[in-house]
């Protein structure tokens, strides 16, 4: 993508109404406009995060074995009568009504929708077990919406659903989800620790919220020290296997939230114990036959026995992890996508394009980064040089490929590593080569032959320092100040 003909409205200011660092690096990278409190348009740069993490999402949801579907936004009040949630959602819940008088609601969330569907199907254990989910539009009039998309009023979810014949069964679907979860948001390069959680209004026995540890967190949190070095990915999982021993390990390490939390009682040493702020990012439940039984999901079961169904359900706060993924990843400078997520994987910046020789090889590496794959965005545009790298540096990308006319005469070109800031010439084959490896790494601490310079020592290009935070590693997840 050329960012001359993009649609990048950046704000030069830090807008007045954002008190964390997440919702005005949001406003100021360009990539959501608010529309009414709490509620969003998404510009293509947010909208490009938004579908990345959507997709993670659901490759982790499909390889648990649940079911893509899509329900509606907007539902029938009569559905809700029948679980007794339509008086007792109270104001959250935003009812309206057709031009025949019906009862709507805009869903907050989809447990009554999907018994429905389910009860009118699924007859006979047979066709147990089944986890169905969607990603959708959720809303709920939030008494105090704030910090952009992470407390929003309309937000996107992904909810699931699990349908068992008995306990044990729904235990199983919930290790699943349990296991997806934490494979989910460690391939979003989030630590989130699950943590024992009261079920509230969605009502049931079991529940786990996934947190991340960010300052700007709303509740306050407590775990093990030993979370914060642990690797999911590294456990190999089978999802037709027992999960049971994976869902005692990633349980036996304490966490809990405040309202779990019992000082006195705390099996963890004082000096052991990490006390933080917290972002709920997911939140799954346990809750048997609490819709089904007063909705008259049924099933048939092997002794010919009708039995309720038992149900879990388990939700993920798809566009809340855009903000949450910025607490844990930027700096002074901006913000700093993990790989996974990052809108585009290259910054291509052009500092002459006035200059025919700049112009021909940039233009021509682009070409050539298109052609592989690549996804980069080319600020081909006539601006200052000091103007693009701070775009760059805003917006975040892993990786900035610097043309100018000193490098060209050596025939190198300068890779910026946005998290680390180190920077190094290289070849222009060897960027691509780099760049179109199958797995690519960063670029500038992977690039044979060539010396990396740390960040602010050397000159570069466009004669700039590098960011202030030139500490952070690789992988490494800071909890972040407020900037
Ligand atoms: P919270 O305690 O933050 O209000 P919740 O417990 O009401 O959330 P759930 O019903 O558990 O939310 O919803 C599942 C997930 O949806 C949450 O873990 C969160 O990530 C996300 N979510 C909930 N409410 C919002 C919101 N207002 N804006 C953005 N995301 C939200
Ligand atoms: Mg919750």
């Amino acid at each position: 993508m050329r960012l001359s003909e993009y649609f990048l409205p950046l704000l030069r200011e830090n807008p007045s109404e954002a008190q964390i660092v997440s919702h005005r690096l949001m406003l100021r990278a360009g990539m959501i406009r608010q529309s009414s409190a709490g509620i969003y348009s998404w510009l293509p740069l947010g909208l490009r995060v938004l579908k990345k993490i959507e997709r993670i999402v659901r490759e982790e949801q499909d390889r648990a074995g649940a079911l893509e579907i899509l329900m509606p936004t907007v539902q029938p009040a009569e559905l809700w009568r029948e679980s007794g949630r339509y008086d007792d959602y109270g104001k959250e819940m935003l009812r309206i009504r057709d031009r025949h008088d019906r009862e709507m609601l805009y869903g907050p969330t989809n447990e009554e929708q999907v018994t429905e569907i389910v009860r009118a199907s699924i007859k006979s254990y047979r066709d147990l077990p089944r986890m169905l989910y969607h990603i959708q539009w959720k809303f709920r009039d939030e008494v105090r919406p704030r910090f952009g998309v992470m407390r929003g009023r309309e937000f996107l979810m992904k909810d699931a659903y699990s349908f068992d014949l008995d306990a044990a069964g729904a235990k199983r679907s919930y290790n699943k989800m349990f296991v997806a979860y934490l494979r989910t948001f460690a391939r979003l390069g989030l630590k989130a620790i699950p943590m024992r959680a009261d079920t509230g209004p969605i009502g049931g026995e079991l529940s786990h919220e996934f947190v991340i540890l960010a300052e700007t967190g709303e509740s306050a949190v407590y775990c093990d020290r030993a979370w914060l070095s642990t690797d999911i990915l590294a456990t190999e999982v089978d999802y037709h296997g027992d999960l049971e021993p994976i869902f005692q390990r990633w349980t036996g390490l304490y966490a809990a939230t405040d309202e779990k939390h019992e000082p006195d009682s705390c099996p963890v040493p004082r000096e052991e114990l990490v006390e933080a702020r917290g972002i709920e990012v997911g939140h799954i439940f346990y809750f048997g036959d609490k819709y089904s039984q007063p909705m008259g999901a049924l099933v048939i079961g092997p002794d010919g026995e009708t039995a309720a169904l038992e149900m879990g359900s388990y939700g993920i706060g798809v566009s809340r992890l855009v903000g949450a993924l910025i607490e844990a990843n930027h700096d002074g400078a901006g913000i700093i996508w993990p790989e996974s997520v990052a809108p585009f994987r290259i910054g291509l910046i052009n500092l002459r394009p006035g200059d025919t020789r700049c112009r021909d090889t940039a233009d021509d590496l682009y070409g050539k980064l298109l052609g592989a794959n690549v996804e980069v965005l080319y600020d081909d545009r006539d601006e200052s040089p000091g103007a693009k790298f701070a775009t760059m540096d805003l917006i975040g990308l892993p990786d900035q490929l610097v043309i100018g006319p000193r490098g060209i005469a050596g025939g190198t070109i300068e890779v910026k590593h946005r998290r680390s800031g180190e920077r190094q010439d290289v070849s222009i084959e060897t960027a691509l080569r780099l760049l179109t490896a199958s797995e690519p790494g960063p670029l500038a601490a992977s690039a044979p032959g060539t010396k990396a310079r740390r960040p602010g020592r050397a000159r570069s290009e466009g004669g700039r320092k590098g960011p202030r935070s030139g500490k952070l590693q690789d992988g490494e997840r800071p909890i972040p100040d407020p900037a």
